[in-house]
């Protein structure tokens, strides 16, 4: 994949210079693995397992923030299908059964830099949306409550979860960006990490520019269009 250096202090000027004009400007934000660093929550999960079981060995384990689920922390630590199947179903359950729950998401921790940007972008003009492939009933009240309690700027209306936890989230996306009048925008910018719906609006939506987030994903497909992306928010 080619990667092209993004300046973020552009994104910001661009977004003053459409409001000058009288122009709007609209950036879309994915919650986790975009925003927000989710290893925290996985690594708060494990932890309670490891206290619930009298597991002590798995205090060990350290979830890495370009991992991406539990797996990858537990093989590294030695632990294989072969051998102890039957403990990694039974954290993999645990995990789930918390990972996508309102209550958790107050473990997560914004990438460096993320607050300040998206607030900085706010005051340039440039309206904000977060649309996120977490549902609504099993997390959008934590959504909310933790994107406020981080000086996120967050309302009613801003903020997009999946109706269904059914749903597909590459579906859930690019619908939402066929809805989007996009002739309102004098330009659209896109933040996300994940693959699969980076290809799905950068193939769908051209017009949109997409800021891939290199943090971490599902593995299930690449980037292979040459695009702008960040690590994280932080600015010199
Ligand atoms: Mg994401």
């Amino acid at each position: 994949m080619s990667a092209i250096p993004v300046n973020l202090n552009d994104i910001l000027n661009q977004a003053e210079q459409n409001r000058a004009q009288n122009l709007r400007t609209l950036a879309v934000f994915d919650l986790d693995s975009t925003l927000f660093n989710v290893s925290t929550r996985t690594q708060k999960i494990l932890h309670e397992f490891a206290e619930a079981h009298k597991l002590d060995h798995l205090k060990d384990v350290v979830i890495l923030p370009e991992d991406w689920g539990l797996k990858e922390a537990l093989f590294r630590k030695g632990y294989t299908v072969e051998k102890d199947l039957e403990m990694l179903q039974a954290i993999r359950d645990f995990w789930a059964e918390r990972f996508f729950s309102s209550e958790y998401l107050h473990f997560d921790v914004p990438y460096p830099g993320a607050v300040c940007f998206v607030q900085d972008l706010k005051e340039a003009g440039c309206e904000i949306n977060y649309l996120t492939g977490r549902d609504y009933v099993r997390m959008g009240k934590g959504s909310f409550e933790v994107l406020k309690k981080w000086g996120f700027p967050v309302t009613d209306e801003n903020l997009f979860l999946k109706p269904e936890k059914s749903q597909d989230d590459e579906l859930f996306k690019h619908d939402w960006f066929k809805k989007l009048n996009h002739s309102d925008y004098k330009k659209i910018f896109f933040f996300e990490n994940e693959p699969v719906n980076v290809n799905a609006i950068l193939q769908s939506c051209p017009e949109v520019e997409v800021i891939y987030l290199d943090t971490t994903h599902s593995r299930k497909q690449t980037v292979t269009a040459e695009l702008k992306r960040i690590k994280h928010f932080g600015r010199s």
